[in-house]
């Protein structure tokens, strides 16, 4: 079939029109009811690979590093967002213990892996037979990482307890905002049609060698 045959539905008013295609920079809009229905990004790819890159390098400082140190009659604690996970197993807090280690470990390592891995393929242009699946693994995964989330419930634990005690802002600190803030613009950078239409590109092309 080919590609400008294709169909797209409003996902607002269900209106059925055929797939135009659209330069870079530029926007689909619904013509009933002016839904924005694609945006071509520009330097997609790209992008998205620089991103999670990046944030895959601030990943370790950012989980494992301490985020702050709490001084208080001369004692004083820090503790990174692994810590936090290991403190709540330790105290049998199981449920917290898992909910913070799946949301703000597990879960962005494994998107930022996943997005990572299939921007390098499609910029090498190294097709994998695994390559549609681990894209939509990482779609799926958009609900599921929260580590803003995180980031929100520490900035409320610095008001709370800055009466209390003297806060130092540790490197972790940095590192896990960086991380947030890459994690959120490795979506935004993300041009889902762009990837899956150079994902089915490369299929044809590799069927058409095999042949
Ligand atoms: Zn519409």
């Amino acid at each position: 079939m080919n590609p400008s045959n294709h169909l797209t539905a409003c996902p607002a008013c269900d209106l059925l029109m055929e797939t135009i295609s659209i330069k870079q920079g530029e926007k689909a809009v619904c013509p009933r009811c002016e839904t924005l229905l694609r945006q071509a990004k520009t330097h997609s790819i790209t992008k998205v690979l620089a991103i999670t890159s990046s944030a895959l390098i601030a990943y370790i400082p950012a989980i494992f590093t301490p985020l702050l140190t709490l001084k208080t009659m001369g004692l004083a604690q820090s503790g990174s967002i692994f810590d936090t996970f290991l403190s709540f197993y330790h105290q049998k807090y199981y449920f917290v213990a898992v909910l913070v280690f799946v949301t703000s470990i597990f879960f962005p390592l494994l998107k930022l892996s996943l997005l990572f891995f299939v921007s390098l393929q499609l910029k090498i242009g190294v097709y994998s037979r695994s390559l549609p699946l681990l894209f939509r693994i990482s779609h799926y995964l958009d609900e599921w990482g929260m580590p803003d989330v995180y980031l929100i419930a520490v900035c409320v634990s610095i008001i709370k307890v800055s009466n209390l005690a003297t806060v130092e802002y540790n490197i972790g600190l940095f590192c896990f905002i960086f991380l947030v803030f890459m994690t959120r613009a490795s979506v935004s950078a993300l041009d889902t049609h762009l990837f899956w239409n150079t994902i089915e590109n490369m299929k044809k092309k590799l069927r058409h060698i095999k042949k």
